[in-house]
């Protein structure tokens, strides 16, 4: 199975209602959908949604990465070599880490169909199904309550806040979701680097004190600030994850050897792929620090990629990989079954996608 060339494409999926963070609000999402063709016809697909945000991508740096750089250094590399193959995509250019994951989840893909075995199972086998929490966007507290009890009653049992947009009145928004869904729901938060240290160690001890029973909080500071995520760490009872600060291997391995937060968020579109996504397994398990598998606002392509790695790795112990159940529409055939908040593993070769419909190729 030799790679013959690689296509992009893009679909548009609406969202239920607008996702609101610190940082951004997203309406639509506009992945780019990557197929990887081979000679002997099998196509490998991939997804990477631009999150200028977050990685800095948009549709036409993913697509231009692709094409100028990607593309011609993996034309003509056999499939069967995946370590060859990843380590030439690894070195056709720097940063472009969407772009980068969408080819590498392809190569995976036909890696899997190759050796006609499911993905998670070649990779680690650990489970057949993970479950995931759903988030809500911040909005008034009132909304907030309202979006909490509709996902509850959806079968959702871990919510994930978003909040940090305004600092003070945070607090009221946490308040008022935790009297909306009662004791029994885990909740855990997002400030998406909109805290300083002061104001999130402040917000968490009253929280704290309040006994609203947060599981943990993502990201409280800008990504730069290690220091000031490790003060926070060390400063509050809640343990902290860390998301923006941490994309590559390097990174892991910076977090980790400062002791700077308790989890990781791992998501294929900072680490570059599996590979990378892998390496911070690793890393994590000699430090005995779990990991969640998290997502962009992804469809349920680059979804079921993920959740693949999920179910292979044992130290990846929480999944925030809900952006399929944020959708109006599933434009994705095949993939993970959603049922409620769990996603089933496909038992078809490699990621198990079939096809997807209403692409715009270019
Ligand atoms: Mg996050």
């Amino acid at each position: 199975m030799i790679i013959t060339g690689i296509r992009t494409g893009r679909v548009s999926i609406p969202l239920r209602k607008p996702f609101k963070t610190a940082l951004r609000t997203v309406e639509v999402l506009e992945p780019v959908i990557v197929a990887v063709d081979t000679d002997t016809g099998d196509v490998g697909w991939g997804e990477a949604p631009p999150t200028g945000a977050i990685t800095g991508d948009s549709q036409g740096s993913i697509r231009g990465a692709i094409r100028e750089f990607i593309a011609p250094v993996l034309k003509g590399k056999r499939i069967d070599g995946l370590e060859d193959v990843l380590t030439a995509l690894d070195r056709s250019c720097v940063k472009n880490t969407s772009a980068k994951a969408a080819v590498d989840m392809a190569v995976h893909d036909l890696f899997g169909k190759r050796y006609g075995i499911p993905l998670f199972r070649l990779l680690g086998g650990y489970r057949d199904r993970v479950e995931t929490d759903l988030t809500i966007s911040v909005n008034s507290p009132e909304e907030m309550a309202r979006d909490c009890r509709e996902a509850v009653e959806r079968g959702f049992r871990i919510l994930k806040i978003k909040i940090g947009k305004e600092p003070a009145s945070d607090i009221q928004r946490i308040r008022s979701v935790r009297a909306a869904v009662g004791p029994d729901i885990v909740i855990r938060l997002d400030a998406n680097q909109g805290w300083n240290e002061r104001e999130a160690i402040r917000i968490m001890r009253e929280i704290e004190s309040a006994g609203l029973g947060i599981e943990l909080l993502e990201q409280p500071l800008p990504a730069h600030d290690l220091e000031g995520l490790a003060a926070v760490k060390n400063a509050v009872a809640t343990p902290i994850l860390a998301d923006e600060a941490v994309f590559s291997p390097l990174d892991a391995e910076t977090l980790l050897a400062r002791r700077a937060a308790d989890f990781l968020n791992i998501k294929l579109m900072k680490t570059g792929g599996m590979r990378g996504a892998q390496q911070i397994c690793a890393m994590a398990e000699l430090h005995g620090v779990e990991c969640f598998m998290g997502c962009m606002m992804e469809s349920k392509l680059a979804v079921t990629a993920a959740a693949h790695l999920a179910c292979a790795r044992r130290i990846i112990t929480r999944c925030d990989l809900d952006s399929p159940s944020l959708c109006a529409s599933d434009p994705i055939r095949g993939g993970v079954v959603l049922d409620g908040p769990h996603l089933i593993m496909p038992e078809a070769p490699g990621l198990g996608i079939e096809d997807v419909d209403g692409i715009t190729w270019d």
